[in-house]
């Protein structure tokens, strides 16, 4: 990968281009679009579509449009235009002055089913929609041809012009292509092209009273861009048929539809009207709740957008559907934070430890670097005194074997700072709850100073007097099995903890005024980010973006050892 983050490694859309180059099939034009119906807000399947069509543009010295599918007035909303703006501008693509909707092509639309019409390769069918359907026949069937599949032209001009101007009611009539009843594709069996749908478009107002279908808005919206290379999903290869005769048909610039395979996560949904339900229903706090897919959810969650488009890179395009394991993901982001995101100290479940033999009034000051796998990001200061805080699990009364943390009579460093061993615990009289821990100090071992003296554990701490209170976010899985779709209904297996909120954490002094956004490895917990929603100046929230283990690293490293 490039460091502009475009698809640079080969796969068969690539390859067919190639091809085309060599025939001059196009005039070594690559001209693509990301088609977005806005109808919700993108998620990170979306985001493959856009790496893939705006990433083989780049490559290829093309362009890339956006363009909004909204052929279907009910269900789309202008909240949803803007985010999905905003979403593809993040991830770090530009559609230039190239923004479309396919309702801009309404008036031509229009036109070309006059047209289609006119030479006897469309007509108005009075058949209800149910009625339609059981004509149409099986996969093991042939359809039956409609009653009205031979109205004379002037008839069909006549009722499709008051089909526009709403003389009629919605689904009574429709225009449907005239291709063929008997075809082994069902697609090809007299598609219905438009509609009466007496709805308010977001941009079209009342104006239109029949609207176009999907397939038939398409394949023209694409002509008249001049698209050459219209990539879409798997389960659009049995629509190019249609695709293919709607241009044939109209005799107009015909693109090439290639088909790619979706991408499925592990423990996720990924249609948009799953994730409505979800939003809709309480189960999330909105579409860009840290645990959704969306793309707004992730980048609230702390997700880059190199680590999407290096995901999107590392998944591939391929012909076959197939499951990609979520641990992928979150490796990505790992490996984009490890060298630039600070690393600083949080206690996220405090026990107090006082230092008996350090002086009351006494602040150190300590160095500090921000991150060993990058010199480049310097160092900061973190105040040292007698009373800190550890990790509540980092002491143990009664240690297990090779439990290398703090217990009675055992010594640690404290991160940057000294060796101090426990020398007393104190309880809670009547809970027996522990409460604090006493502890000394070996003023000899300050870190960097040369001391040779070496423990086997390091914990992080912070000052109890500078420590800042924070509230932490802890998440996993929306869904407890891998693949909800497979269930009869996804919503029974959504995960009912999958966030735990900390409000009693504390972190290092250099947090106080860390920016919304802004990207941290809290030592042993992983990565987190600050909440650009319900960070307040007073009370930051933290979300862990991922913890540290690498479940996908550990994964690929089993892999090469077999092989
Ligand atoms: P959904 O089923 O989630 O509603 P959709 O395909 O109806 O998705 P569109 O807004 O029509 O959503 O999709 C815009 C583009 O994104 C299309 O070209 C579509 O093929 C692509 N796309 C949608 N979902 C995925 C996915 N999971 N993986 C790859 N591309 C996708
Ligand atoms: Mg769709």
């Amino acid at each position: 990968m490039t460091a502009d983050g475009y698809n640079t490694t080969s796969n068969f859309i690539q390859n067919i281009i190639n091809e085309d180059f060599e025939t001059n099939k196009y005039g070594r034009q690559v001209h693509t679009r990301f088609p977005p119906e806005p109808n919700g807000y993108l998620h990170i399947g979306h985001a493959k579509s856009i790496c893939l069509n705006f990433g083989i543009a780049a490559k290829n010295d093309g362009l890339c449009n956006l363009r909004f599918d909204d052929t279907n007035p009910t269900k789309e909303e202008v909240e949803y235009v803007e985010s999905i703006k905003a979403d593809v501008k993040w991830l770090g693509f530009d559609w230039g002055d190239r923004m479309y909707y396919a309702s801009d092509y309404f008036d031509q639309l229009h036109e070309y089913a006059v047209q289609l019409i006119k030479t006897g390769k469309a007509y108005v069918c009075d058949l209800s929609a149910e009625e339609i359907r059981k004509y149409r026949g099986t996969l093991i069937e042939p359809g039956r041809e409609s009653p009205y599949r031979n109205r004379p032209v002037e008839e069909n001009l006549d009722l499709f012009r008051r089909m526009r101007d709403g003389e009629f009611e919605e689904g009574s009539r429709v225009l449907r292509a005239k291709i063929d009843m008997s075809s082994p594709n069902l697609n090809l069996r007299d598609p219905v092209i438009y509609r009466i749908m007496k709805a308010s478009h977001h941009r079209t107002g009342d104006r239109w009273r029949i609207y176009p279908m999907y397939d038939y808005a398409h394949p023209i919206s694409d002509s008249i861009e001049g698209i050459t290379h219209s990539i879409c999903t798997l389960e659009f290869e049995d629509h190019r048929p249609l695709y293919d005769w709607i241009l044939e048909a109209l005799g107009i610039f015909h693109p090439q539809q290639i088909e790619f395979a979706r991408l499925n996560l592990t423990y996720t949904v990924m249609s948009k009207r799953k994730l409505r339900q979800l939003v809709e229903e309480g189960y999330v706090s909105g579409w860009d709740d840290p645990r959704m897919p969306t793309i707004s959810g992730l980048r609230r969650r702390g997700y880059t957008p190199e680590s999407i488009r290096s995901f999107c890179e590392e998944i591939g395009v391929a012909k076959a559907n197939s499951m990609v394991d979520i641990a992928m993901l979150e490796h990505s982001i790992r490996e984009d934070l490890n060298s630039r995101a600070p690393r600083v100290m949080a206690v996220l479940r405090p026990l107090k430890l006082v230092i008996d033999n350090y002086p009351e009034e006494q602040v150190e000051e300590l160095t500090a670097e921000n991150n060993p796998e990058n010199p480049a990001m310097g160092s900061r200061m973190v105040p040292f005194t007698r009373e800190v805080y550890i990790e509540r699990e980092d002491f143990n009364e009664n240690p297990p074997k090779k439990f290398f943390r703090l217990a009675p009579g055992s010594e640690v460093r404290l991160k940057h700072a000294y060796i101090i061993k426990c020398e007393r615990v104190v309880k809670d009289e009547n809970t027996g709850e522990i409460t604090e821990l006493h502890c000394t100090y070996d003023p000899e071992t300050r870190s960097g100073s040369g001391s040779m003296r070496k423990v086997k554990g390091t914990l992080h701490w912070v000052s109890a007097q500078h420590a800042v209170p924070v509230e932490v976010r802890l998440y996993s899985s929306l869904f407890t099995r891998e693949n909800p779709d497979e269930e009869d209904d996804f919503k029974a297996c959504i995960n009912p903890d999958s966030c735990e909120v900390l409000t009693s954490c504390l972190v290092e002094p250099s947090l106080a005024r860390a920016m919304a956004g802004s990207r941290y490895q809290f030592l042993r917990h992983g990565y987190f980010c600050v909440d650009p929603i319900d960070t307040t100046a007073n009370a930051p929230v933290f979300n862990r973006i991922v913890s540290l283990k690498d479940t996908w690293a550990k994964i690929m490293k089993a892999e090469q050892t077999k092989k």
